[in-house]
Order: C-alpha cells, then structure tokens, then sequence
C-alpha cells in the first residue's frame, strides 16, 4: 500500500513539473533568445563605431575627387601584364583579382589605369582643340569640354590606385563603359568580390551625391583589404568611411 501511495505521489510530482515546465520554461526561453540577439547587436554596432581597421592618413585611403585635388602622384610605379601601370603596391592584389576572376571563367580587361595629371592635361587641351576648330571661341570651347572630362588633379585615375575593367565577352561585344554592365554576371562578381582584394566599386549607384560622379560598376578602387571588406559590408563610399575614421 505505502508503495502505490509512494507512485502516486511521484506520478503526481511528474505530471506537475511537466505541465510547469510548458507554462512557464519554454515562454521564458523564448523572451531570453530575444534579449541575448538584442544584446549580440548592440555589442557589435558598439564595435564598429570604436574600431575601423584603417587610418584616415593610410596612403590606401588617399581622396581624390572634385573638391580634392592631389597632392602627390605616385612614386613608384609597376606596369600589370598587358602594359597598363598602376601603384606597385596593388600590384600583387590585382594579379589575384583576376586570378580570382579566372577561375570563375571571367576575363578581365583593362580599360584605364594611373594617368598623370599631365596626360589629363592633354586630354583636356585635344577636347578644347575640337571644340574651337567647330567654330567654338575658346571659352565656349573650355566650357563643352569641361562637361565631359575630369579637371586635372582631381581624377582618382592620378592616384594609381583606381583601374576601368571590363571583361572581353563585354568588351568584343563593342561594349564599353555602360551602367548596363553593373547588371551583367561579371558586373554582379565584381561587386560581390572586389573587397577581398582589396578594392571597392568607388562610385555606387544611390552614392552619387557623395562622389560627385554617376554610378560606374567597372571603376574599381584599392583601399586595402580590410578597409575594403569594411565599406563593402556596411555599404559606405570612400567620401562617408573618411568621415567616420575622423570622428
Ligand atoms: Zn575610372
């Protein structure tokens, strides 16, 4: 008797845990998954705000743009496989950009590298030149020209740090520089892939503001690797990631 008295009791203690355990553990653990994804938030967001892996001085992180003018051009220069020259510092990453790229059956072309201030100047003048021989005075002439092309000095070409790629399927198409690439499947790879070489798409569409220049998907820009994850990840341009590293 005291035996099934003794069952009773811990089938009883049992049924009560178990229906305790529904009511009460389960909404419980529920409310504590919430807190730890809140608190898990706030300690990266905290993170981000008081440590960016660049320098605003690092010489990856030169600003070229309208308003900034260079300072100083590059000293030392390497020219890739195909002749074009860039910084020699981004050398190496670039050759593994498209040895990336390779391996995904894309074949990168370069359209345009470093060119010194000199060579802008140049372009500018031969603009001018056209424009005057159409009848143009020489002011008017200026003018038309400088709707079109970059002031010297404040191309990020004279830094040696921005390079144009296409690939050839784009370019023997007769394909140039168009927006529509962005939208093409190595316009889509070089967006998605260029941070871990180092480089970000510099002017993205939405950002046109803040750049100053439309959106141009095969303009590419080295920043380093981490500053390149970095600004790719929250979606920042060079001009908005300079002025959080100053803060
Ligand atoms: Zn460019």
């Amino acid at each position: 008797m005291a035996k099934k008295i003794f069952l009773l009791v811990t089938s009883l203690f049992i049924v009560v845990t178990v229906v305790f355990y529904n009511h009460q553990f389960k909404p419980f653990q529920g409310k504590d998954k919430t807190k730890e994804t809140v608190t898990t938030t706030s300690s990266t967001e905290k993170k981000e705000t008081v440590k960016l892996p660049g320098k605003v001085d690092d010489w990856n992180l030169v600003l070229v743009n309208d308003a900034t003018e260079i300072k100083e051009e590059p000293k030392e220069l390497k020219a890739l496989p195909d002749g074009h020259e860039v910084d020699s510092r981004i050398y190496t990453d670039y050759l593994n950009l498209t040895e990336a790229a390779k391996n995904e059956e894309i074949d990168l072309v370069i359209i345009s590298s470093y060119r010194s201030v000199e060579e802008q100047r140049g372009v500018v003048a031969t603009e001018i030149a056209q424009y005057e021989s159409q009848g143009h005075t020489h002011e008017e002439a200026t003018d038309l020209a400088m709707k079109y092309v970059t002031v010297p000095g404040h191309s990020e070409h004279h830094t040696g740090l921005a390079l144009d790629v296409l690939d050839t399927t784009w370019y023997n198409d007769g394909h140039l520089l168009e927006e529509e690439f962005g939208a093409t499947k190595v316009g889509k790879w070089l967006a998605e892939n260029v941070c871990h070489y180092g480089f970000v798409i510099r002017y993205e569409k939405g950002k046109e503001k803040i750049t100053g220049i439309n959106y141009e998907p095969w303009h590419i820009r080295y920043v380093g690797k981490e500053n390149a994850e970095y600004m790719y990840n929250n979606h920042l341009a060079l001009e908005e990631y300079i002025d959080q590293l100053k803060k």
